[in-house]
């Protein structure tokens, strides 16, 4: 039978075999009866610097006889696993006259396009940069001198903004399809751990390669990608995209488009505007970007200036509500970037833009 035990807590520094032996011996069997023992979920306690806790989620296998026994115990933290379905999706019945057409590679393009592909329909992707390996040398030579490509820069081109950093998988929604997010990026080559991490990132040395192993798939899924292809006109018809105009030069007919274009795409928004299309402005908030040395950090969180491996750059959240009435204003951290660094990111000529990002 399959089980989950929660809050099990262990020194930071404990190797992981000590946490079959607490297992063991909260459930009062033995090592040996304890199969297929899994880490679900891990996070650190560090509210008592003198003794940092790791705090672990796990799953595991008992026999039908041992997990009777464990029921009798009534432990608050042990329970059965719901079973979770695996599901295949689909085919879609919408018919193509044309293919889709996704514009942008970056993390909504490049889901958008998968689903799609699964569903077994034809798909375009259109990106007005470069493949990850040719944006990287251009985002050298902006760090190093200065030196702008308004298409293949830190915002444009495969990946989309945020490739060139650790990808910390930041979400504030409870969306049960977060966890296919998860999935899809581990089976693309980030690690599993990513699934467990109370505060996952993938890695920027990986990340680079999951994004090119995604677009590779589409590729042998029969997914289009055309780089250096910006989307520069579209026409419509009641109310519908029914062709893209790529580089001013080639209308592509299309019987759909996705307009994953992320944020900076000004000169994009002012063709949409342009064309009638209504923008709703949302809420904002402003803020600044606050560089302080990681030693600090570390020494303000764990007690300690080094970044110990066992725990990785200290990292902090403040939220302060102004006032208690209801709308008032409240401030509040936000992408706090442990062991990163303040980074230019701009994309247009003459704009400033900055970021944060760690490595
Ligand atoms: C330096 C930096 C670090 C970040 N770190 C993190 C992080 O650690 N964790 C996190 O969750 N978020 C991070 N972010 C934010 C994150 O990158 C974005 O939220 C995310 O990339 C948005 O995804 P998207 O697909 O909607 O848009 P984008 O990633 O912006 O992708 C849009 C794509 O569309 C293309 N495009 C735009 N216009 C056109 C056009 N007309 N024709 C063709 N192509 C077009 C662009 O070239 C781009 O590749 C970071 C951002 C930056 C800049």
């Amino acid at each position: 039978m399959r089980l989950a035990a929660t809050n099990l807590s262990l020194p930071f520094n404990a190797d992981e075999s000590a946490l079959m032996m607490l297992l063991a011996s909260e459930l009062r069997v033995k090592q040996e009866d304890i199969q297929s023992l899994r880490i679900t979920r891990h996070s650190l306690d560090a509210r008592d610097k003198a003794d940092i806790r790791s705090i672990y989620s796990v799953s595991f296998e008992l026999s039908t006889e041992n997990a009777k026994r464990v029921a009798l115990l009534g432990l608050k933290n042990v329970g059965k696993l719901p079973e979770r379905s695996e599901r295949e999706p689909e085919q879609g019945t919408v018919p193509q006259d044309a293919p889709a057409v996704v514009v942008g590679l970056g993390p909504a393009g490049l889901f958008a396009a998968h689903e799609l592909a699964k569903r077994g329909y034809k798909v375009i992707v259109i990106e007005r940069g470069k493949p990850i390996a040719e944006r990287k040398a251009d985002v050298e030579t902006f760090f190093s001198q200065g030196l702008l490509n308004t298409n293949s820069n830190v915002m444009f081109g495969e990946g989309g903004a945020g490739t060139f950093s650790d990808g910390k998988l930041t979400t504030r929604i409870k969306d049960p399809r977060a966890e296919d997010v998860i999935d899809t990026l581990v089976k693309f080559g980030a690690d599993g751990n990513i699934a467990v991490e109370a505060k996952p990132h993938i890695g920027t040395d990986v990340l680079s390669h999951v994004v090119a192993d995604m677009r590779k798939a589409l590729q042998s899924m029969g997914v289009e990608i055309r780089f250096n292809s910006c989307m520069t006109d579209f026409d419509t018809r009641d109310g519908r995209i029914v062709s893209v105009t790529v580089n001013g030069k080639e209308k592509l007919p299309c019987c759909a488009a996705v307009l994953a274009i992320g944020q900076a795409a000004r000169d994009t928004y002012r063709l949409l505007v342009s064309k009638g299309i209504e923008l709703v402005p949302k809420p904002f908030a402003v803020g600044v970007r606050i560089e302080h040395p990681q030693d600090f950090i570390n020494w303000f969180q764990f007690g300690i200036q080094e970044t110990l491996p066992a725990l990785g750059s200290a990292e902090y959240n403040l939220v302060s509500q102004l006032s208690h009435r209801k709308g008032e204003r409240g401030v509040y951290s936000f992408c706090m970037c442990p062991g990163g660094e303040v980074v230019a990111a701009a994309s247009e000529e003459g704009g400033v833009v900055t970021n944060g990002m760690s490595r």
